[in-house]
């Protein structure tokens, strides 16, 4: 079984781990999807892929495992990180708020709120923050404009803009809250019906936009009949 694994010391690895999927060998069971867990792995020169040695399980966050909607939030938020964490240089930030997300995921909470900001914060650990204070065009304050432009990195003044979309005032405002506040907190905000919907579709056009690539997020189609039901 070839596993990609998002490490404290190293960033993201892909590994190996032989045998895994037979009853009798002593990794079996212990590569689950989302589990947290220490991996001992043996590292040769000259090969971009690791040797599992062995596993030991610290938390197997089943309770992502019983819900499916729990179950269908995480695919789609480390669908999203493994499209933007392609590298792997290590990053204890990036590492917490993986494992922050999953866990609210885990208890729950409301998914919309933990998603979107859990993106937003992926975004800024990755050097991509979304600005929404500054003009991207002149760097003076932008008051109150809600005028758009992802690829200059989001908001513009008034006097700078010319042909931007606008976005929902709202949408600036969850940005700035998410900038601010920790997942936790920000699990409490609701925005306009439809308005998470809106706001994950903009985060995505940003992302893609400055990633240069198409994300093709299979999980999103299973989140939607999921939340709709
Ligand atoms: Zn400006």
């Amino acid at each position: 079984m070839i596993i990609t694994l998002y490490s404290l010391d190293f960033g993201r690895i892909s590994v190996i781990a032989k045998g895994a999927l037979r009853p009798k060998n002593s990794l079996f069971g212990q590569a689950e999807l989302f589990s947290c867990a220490e991996y001992t792995i043996s590292r040769k020169e000259r090969r971009n892929i690791d040797t599992t040695i062995d596993i030991s399980v610290l938390d197997y966050n089943n309770s992502i495992r019983i819900d499916p909607l729990a179950y269908a939030f995480s695919c789609l938020y480390i669908e999203w990180m493994l499209n933007v964490i392609t590298g792997s240089e290590p990053s204890q930030s990036t590492y917490h708020l993986l494992k922050n997300v999953l866990s609210l995921f885990g208890e729950g909470s409301s998914f919309w709120p933990v998603l979107c900001s859990g993106i937003e914060k992926l975004l800024r650990l990755s050097g991509h923050a979304i600005e929404v204070s500054i003009c991207t065009k002149c760097g003076r304050e932008s008051g109150n404009s809600c005028h758009w432009n992802p690829l200059s990195g989001g908001i513009v003044c008034s006097d700078c803009a010319s042909g931007e979309i606008k976005v929902p005032a709202g949408f600036l405002l969850f940005i700035k809250n998410s900038r601010q506040s920790s997942l936790r907190e920000i699990q409490n905000i609701n925005l306009w019906k439809g308005g998470f919907r809106q706001t994950f579709d903009l985060l995505r056009e940003f992302t893609e936009i400055h990633y240069d690539m198409r994300m093709k997020l299979k999980s999103l189609s299973i989140v939607e009949d999921l939340d709709n039901a």
